[in-house]
């Protein structure tokens, strides 16, 4: 019996890492729910699509409101590394930060969490032949990408964003939303 206690300790700690935060929702900021693509959304900012296409250089227009998605390693941030924040394209809220920012080799850039809670909504999308998570900006309800479950630990995730959707900048620059 005595020398079962030490491989009881060991297989529990062994367990304990496992089941450890990895597959925690709670410690993630990853949203809980994915909406239903007919679930009626409102949003902060909202405007008009002709608005929308005045706001917006045409690509970004293409990818945000019409969520078309830019060819891999053509966008302008798959690789950037520097430290700072990540902002949605159309109303400026802080999304990502270069913190939750790795190297998934797809080609386009890729976020293991998001900068915080609630920055975007998770939208269920079967465009294209496939069921996919699609990823909305929480404040304006702009396309951003989709999000999958092949990211590294410990959230597991993987936010892959359009370079379009989105606007580097230093974390120091003021937060507030365009409106
Ligand atoms: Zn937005």
């Amino acid at each position: 019996m005595k020398k079962l206690l030490p491989l009881c300790l060991l297989l529990a700690s062994l367990f304990g890492c496992y089941a450890g935060p990895t597959n925690d929702p709670a410690a993630t900021n990853a949203p809980s729910t994915i909406l239903n693509p007919t679930h009626p959304m409102t949003f902060p900012i909202e405007h008009t699509d002709a608005e929308w296409r005045k706001r917006l250089t045409p690509e970004q227009y293409r990818v945000l409101r019409q969520a078309d998605t830019e060819a891999p390693f053509t966008g302008k941030y798959w690789n950037t590394k520097e430290p700072g924040v990540y902002r949605c394209a159309a109303c400026g809220s802080v999304l990502f930060t270069s913190r939750d920012k790795f190297d998934s080799g797809c080609g386009w850039p890729s976020f293991s969490d998001l900068a915080a809670k609630g920055t975007v909504l998770e939208r269920q999308d079967d465009s294209h032949g496939m069921r996919r998570t699609e990823v909305v900006c929480a404040h304006c309800g702009s396309h951003l990408g989709h999000v999958f479950d092949d990211g590294p630990a410990p959230t597991g995730l993987r936010y892959c964003i359009n370079s379009a959707a989105i606007d580097f900048g230093s974390e120091t620059q003021t937060n507030q939303p365009k409106n």
